[in-house]
């Protein structure tokens, strides 16, 4: 097959990030009105995606997403083209109706374990020094979107060649997360106190359990 391309900002080696970097402007492709995006914060939990819903660069097979805190992030220009790209999805997505480009995802639902962080595309900004992607997330989602399934192997291991260890849904510490999230709220609902352990939930509790929707919606 030619050459992959997981993601531009990967695909010649991960780059460190900076100790004491602190933020930049992410700004989208329009040549004339760019919107602009202001981030007062370091990135966190930066990964290659393989989903179906972000914002990939052109030729790429993943995207690279990352989070920080929503009170760290302002739209500082052209915010009237911004438009949400699927007002169903958990993450509302706000992009550029000019050029496409995704400028920032939301989570609105305050009670989705995420509430609170924004998801940005740190290649939109000149700045250099952003936390690096750690692993790649929802790999197997890329056939989805036209990879043929035999070119599965070979890109799960130019992953794992840049570092960046292939899940097909989240990281374990993310994933833990969520189900940590979850667990509190069950408990919580069942009246019992969150003491860190799943099995403070009743029997009858345990048996109701139906699959968190926001699983799928992260995607
Ligand atoms: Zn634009
Ligand atoms: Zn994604």
């Amino acid at each position: 097959m030619a050459e992959i391309s997981i993601h531009p900002a990967v695909d010649k080696g991960v780059k460190p990030g900076s100790p004491n970097f602190s933020g930049g402007t992410l700004v989208c492709k329009c040549a004339s009105n760019p919107v602009e995006v202001n981030i007062t914060s370091q990135c966190a939990h930066n990964h290659v995606c393989g989903c179906t819903k972000c914002w990939k660069p052109e030729g790429a097979l993943f995207s690279q997403v990352a989070v920080v805190p929503r009170d760290k992030l302002r739209v500082s220009k052209n915010a009237e083209k911004l438009k949400v790209a699927d007002a169903n999805a958990a993450i509302q997505r706000h992009a550029c109706t000019g050029c496409g480009v995704h400028m920032y995802g939301r989570i609105e639902n305050t009670k989705h374990p995420f509430h609170g962080l924004d998801f940005i595309h740190t290649e939109l900004s000149k700045e250099q020094g952003w936390a690096p992607p750690e692993f790649a997330a929802f790999v197997s989602s890329i056939i989805e979107s036209g990879t043929p399934p035999s070119q599965m192997a070979t890109i799960r291991s130019r992953l794992k060649e840049l570092h960046l260890e292939p899940y097909d849904c989240l990281s374990p510490a993310l994933m833990d997360a969520i189900a940590t999230h979850v667990a509190k709220a069950l408990c919580l609902a069942g009246g019992g106190a969150f003491s860190g352990e799943v099995d403070c939930r009743s029997p009858q509790k345990t048996r109701q359990r139906t699959k968190p929707t926001f699983l799928v919606a992260v995607d």
